[in-house]
């Protein structure tokens, strides 16, 4: 059987997997006709809102920069500035969709600090209503999620459009 030879193929996913560098996030940042599949809820010119596939907590979400650094101290200015203004507009719109009564909002800096993906900076907003558990579950498989990905994904979006 002959195989179908396709250097420029070839060329095209090596180039694929080396932008990416296995990197999750840099392929959701890329993935711009994929936002619904993806649970991204905004796209900013700096930074983007994304579900967090592995919650912790209903709404558990992370607005992550565009640029693939590994340390917020690498991060200019712009980026920090509308990385923090998309967490407090994020906060905002979660408190109005879930009524939440509090967050935890924390960055990992290094694989030892607990950063699943240590390479991409990433912020975790994760609400917290009063009675909801009083620590972190080591995975999420633990914890039972009340409300759908899909769902909240609607949510949330529908409410940041509205709002911002
Ligand atoms: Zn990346």
């Amino acid at each position: 059987m002959d195989k179908l030879w396709a250097p420029w193929r070839v060329k095209y996913v090596t180039t694929i997997v080396d932008k990416h560098k296995g990197c999750v996030f840099c392929r959701i940042k890329d993935e711009t006709r994929k936002d619904r599949s993806n649970y991204v809820i905004h796209r900013g010119q700096h930074a983007f809102i994304v579900l967090n596939i592995y919650p912790y907590n209903n709404g558990h979400l992370m607005v992550i920069p565009y640029r693939h650094v590994n340390d917020t101290a690498k991060l200019n200015r712009e980026e920090r500035t509308e990385l923090y203004d998309l967490i407090e507009n994020i906060k905002v719109v979660l408190k109005k969709v879930m009524k939440c009564q509090g967050f935890n909002v924390g960055i990992n800096l290094g694989k030892v600090a607990g950063a699943g993906f240590p390479g991409h900076v990433h912020v975790h907003i994760v609400p917290r209503w009063k009675g909801d558990v009083n620590f972190m579950p080591v995975t999420a498989q633990t914890k039972v999620i009340s409300q759908s990905l899909k769902e909240v994904h609607k949510l949330l979006t529908d409410e940041y459009k509205k709002t911002y």
